[in-house]
């Protein structure tokens, strides 16, 4: 998919994560940084970056693309990989930037994030509200993604998995089509 859709970043996002997988951090560098020029807000690829940098011995620059990724992800509200983000820069002892959207619970940066009431928060994106209406479909991924994937995560989704059907020519009808359907949204979704 990096290959024959390059300006997909989803693509490069999949193969990077895919070496970093693999035990191949250096691999992994030059697509997460391609997903990253695509998309400057994917803030999940700046925290893979980071922890490929530093896996690949490069923890000046793993410091640099953290720095970045966390004032990101916090600009953008993506809880999750901000606070992962952190905490890896804090257990390194290098500075964390301080987080501009506080959370309604006056969350601090070791805070894994905060419950709402019905116990519902996205896994991907850390909001705490916005849960899907029922199951998208039947079946344990349906329900899978009915318990932690929020609305608007689930409708980027639709989104990217359209292009995904597209330009991967997909068909859903056939089984090998479906699993790699579901194998790019498990991704998309990080419910690996
Ligand atoms: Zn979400």
């Amino acid at each position: 998919m990096a290959k024959e859709d390059p300006d997909n970043e989803l693509g490069h996002f999949s193969l990077g994560k895919a070496c970093l997988d693999a035990g191949m951090p250096k691999d992994a560098i030059a697509p997460l940084a391609r997903a990253i020029e695509l998309k400057a807000t994917l803030s999940k690829a700046y925290q893979l970056l980071g922890e490929a940098h530093d896996r690949a011995g490069q923890r000046a620059k793993a410091i640099d693309v953290l720095t970045r990724g966390v004032k990101i992800a916090d600009a953008q509200g993506d809880r999750m990989p901000r606070d992962a983000m952190a905490k890896m820069l804090r257990d390194w002892g290098a500075p964390v930037p301080e987080f501009k959207s506080a959370s309604a619970g006056g969350s601090t940066a070791g805070d894994t994030g905060s419950v709402s009431a019905t116990g519902f928060h996205c896994t991907r994106c850390g909001r705490p509200t916005g849960q899907l209406a029922k199951p998208p479909f039947k079946g344990e991924i349906g329900s899978k993604i009915y318990d932690h994937i929020c609305q608007s995560c689930w409708r980027e989704w639709i989104g990217m998995g359209t292009k995904v059907i597209n330009e991967l020519g997909l068909v859903l009808s056939t089984q090998s089509g479906q699993q790699a359907y579901d194998q790019y949204m498990l991704e998309f979704l990080q419910l690996e």
